[in-house]
């Protein structure tokens, strides 16, 4: 769990706002953790309607 993670719950922080927080936190995080949080922002996105390509 780390800050995206707990804005993303909270429905603080947008998806795209999420993947730039991650290109910035992924080494602080590690490569698994951002892997899950990957996962998350796929969910938000669906949720919020958006197709990625
Ligand atoms: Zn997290």
């Amino acid at each position: 769990m780390c800050l995206i993670c707990v804005e993303l719950a909270k429905q603080a922080m947008t998806p795209s706002e999420g993947r730039r927080a991650l290109s910035e936190m992924t080494e602080k995080i590690g490569a698994s953790h951002a892997d899950e949080v990957e996962k998350k922002l796929k969910a938000a996105e669906k949720a919020a309607g958006k197709k990625t390509p």
